[in-house]
């Protein structure tokens, strides 16, 4: 049943996970939206609000100074319960919201619409919101506008985990896989978490296609995918940086676990047969380099950088094997 999805906020925080958002940087058809949200409807506060376990946290937003805030005070942990829009002409007269903090303080809140952000599973993962600091009526109009643009914002989320994705393989696109590494150093940066990043080049794959033709190569890149995401954890990300090079980001793994991770999909990779379409039988061979966070790291590129140069070592030593950078 539907309304069943409402109660389940596991669920809910599961489609949230799906759509991978959570603490990532400013995105255009978002910033779009508040700004045109704030504009149409004339308010001075406009937010696209994601509802996490414990906090409400803003994926856009116009008027206010803070990135997130706890989810007990939100106006939208409410929103999410509902399929209708939320309305708060006057949160003064509202016992819900008459003692909240955002009520009586900054940013002084004190009418509110929002309306529920549905993802096609059916799960309220946050809510599109416009606030005032005055009381005030919204029309009918105010809120179609406002269920029009919040359905703009729950497509774009949908959309921008297609564009994240490769279409030949299914791995995470370049960018796509560049933005986990930017959290992952992010995370590091913050809670001294360890991670490490894997590169993995096909060996030859030049003669490949030119022996069997391209997409006979391209069957191979898709089951090189397939190996590789059997072999790694729910919890790694794989990336295919472009042609047949690839990647993988493992959190809360440190240099030397990295290296036998690398190991185990290099094995994987000797020991697959690929078939190809016309019954011929490949074997093929990858070289892998290896560079596990440190502080020593000024940027994302900087830790590609050192994963590049293993893999070039890797290639120097003959192949078909992996290398790890030296911690600094
Ligand atoms: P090495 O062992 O030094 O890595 O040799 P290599 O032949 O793999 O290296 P190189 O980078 O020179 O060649 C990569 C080849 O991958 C060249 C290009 O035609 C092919 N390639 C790149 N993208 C694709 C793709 O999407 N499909 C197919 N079939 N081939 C691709
Ligand atoms: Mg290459
Ligand atoms: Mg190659």
């Amino acid at each position: 049943m539907v309304e069943q999805k409402l109660a389940d906020d596991e669920g809910r925080l599961s489609a949230l996970r799906r759509l991978d958002v959570m603490d990532t940087g400013p995105e255009e058809p978002f910033e779009k939206i508040v700004t045109l949200v704030r504009t149409v409807l004339a308010v001075p506060i406009a937010t696209v609000t994601l509802v996490d376990r414990h906090r409400q946290w803003f994926k856009a937003q116009r008027g206010l100074d803070v990135p997130e805030t706890p989810r007990s005070i939100s106006f939208c942990t409410h929103t999410i319960r509902q399929r209708d829009p939320l309305i708060v002409e006057d949160a003064h007269l509202d016992q819900r919201f008459a003692d909240n903090p955002l009520v009586l303080g900054a940013p002084r809140i004190r009418s509110y619409a929002g309306i529920p952000l549905r993802t096609p599973e059916g799960y309220n993962v946050g809510s599109l919101c416009a606030m005032d600091n005055k009381p005030r009526r919204f029309s009918p109009a105010d809120i179609a506008i406002l269920s029009n643009f919040a359905n703009i914002v729950s497509d774009e989320l949908e959309l921008r985990l297609i564009a994240q994705s490769d279409y030949l393989t299914g791995a995470l696109t370049r960018r796509g896989f560049e933005e986990q590494a930017k959290r992952e150093l992010a995370r590091h940066s913050r809670y001294g978490r360890p991670s490490a990043l894997v590169m993995i080049d096909v060996d030859h794959f030049k003669s490949v296609n030119d022996s069997h033709g391209h997409p006979a190569g391209d069957e191979v890149l898709r089951q090189l995918a397939d190996i590789s995401l059997d072999t790694l954890r729910p919890s790694d990300a794989f990336g295919r940086l472009g042609g047949e090079e690839f990647a993988v980001l493992l959190p809360e793994t440190g240099g030397a676990d990295a290296l036998a991770a690398a190991e185990r999909l290099r094995q994987a990779v000797e020991a697959h047969s690929f078939d190809l379409p016309g019954g011929t039988r490949l074997k093929i061979t990858a070289s892998l380099g290896v560079a596990s966070v440190s502080p020593g790291l000024a940027s994302v590129g900087d830790w590609f950088a050192r994963a590049d140069a293993m893999l070039y070592e890797a290639k120097n030593g003959g192949r078909n094997c992996s290398r790890l950078a030296l911690q600094d």
